[in-house]
């Protein structure tokens, strides 16, 4: 069932769980991600970065998530991450896109604020949500990761951008950790307290679990994972003898892990029943 982004998360924030999203890459990762969602009822975010729409696989993936959409009876909602400016927001909002972020989190403050302001006066003109980031969430390789959230600029940057969701620094990066994370759990508990915002935690891959469910108890609603949804499909790929059987056989058994990988954290999350 089509949802959008404020509409899935506002079922989390009603339920005290989170919503995975998942990025997907190609038609075998998407299928995985879906066959989960027919196993478990669960609702999910199907989200892309915004590479894939530049490049042309956004095109191509974005009629089977709309179908998947009106197919599934469990909330759905197809979302794109990291949108880097407006015109990345606009061309996922024509695909058919439900929620869009807006990534202007290295910008100062003031500009960041301005930036994701207009996407949210556009996007609520087509009824899409929107994400926003505030303290920037790096990558896993980079040498210092500072810029946590702090409450007072979360009130200011919520209030005025009129974001649907908000994503967090608190102690997350994008890729595979060297070691395992240690979350700002106190910090996401305060700013979800005091801005009532649907909060989002990038970088879910590789966190340990008993601190995902320490920061979804804290108030985050959308947990992302891209990282492991990759090293699912690979892992299992690696491990096929590719030329045992046609093609879509070989790939079927890696798009059976990630749906195993996606199961997993639907449990984990409280996402479904
Ligand atoms: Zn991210």
């Amino acid at each position: 069932m089509k949802y959008t982004l404020k509409e899935i998360l506002d079922l989390a924030e009603k339920g005290g769980f989170a919503v995975p999203a998942f990025n997907v890459y190609n038609l075998e990762t998407l299928m995985g991600v879906v066959n989960a969602v027919k196993e478990t009822g669960a609702p999910v975010i199907i989200q892309m970065y915004s590479r894939l729409f530049n490049t042309g696989t956004g095109k191509f993936m974005a009629p089977v998530i709309l179908d998947v959409m009106n197919d599934v009876k469990s909330p759905v909602c197809f979302h794109l991450d990291h949108g880097a400016g407006l015109p990345e927001c606009i061309r996922a909002m024509r695909y058919g896109a439900t929620g869009v972020m807006i990534d202007a989190s290295t910008l100062p403050i003031d500009e960041n604020i301005a930036e994701t302001r207009k996407t949210v006066d556009i996007a609520k003109e087509a009824s899409v949500s929107v994400e926003g980031e505030l303290g920037h969430i790096g990558s896993t390789k980079d040498e210092v990761w500072d810029s946590y959230t702090t409450v007072e600029d979360a009130v200011r940057y919520v209030n005025e951008t009129g974001v649907d969701a908000l994503a967090i620094m608190v102690g997350t990066a994008h890729g595979k950790y060297a070691k395992a994370p240690v979350l700002a759990i106190e910090r996401i508990a305060e700013i979800h307290e005091n801005t009532k915002a649907h909060l989002v935690l990038h970088g879910g891959s590789g966190v340990p679990d008993d601190q995902i469910k320490a920061a979804i108890d804290a108030g985050i609603r959308k947990i992302n994972f891209g990282t492991d949804v990759c090293c699912s499909f690979i892992e299992a790929y690696k491990g096929l003898d590719p030329y045992s059987a046609p093609l879509d056989v070989v790939m079927a058994k890696a798009s059976e892990a990630v749906k195993e990988f996606a199961i997993e954290k639907i449990k984990l999350l409280g996402a479904c029943k």
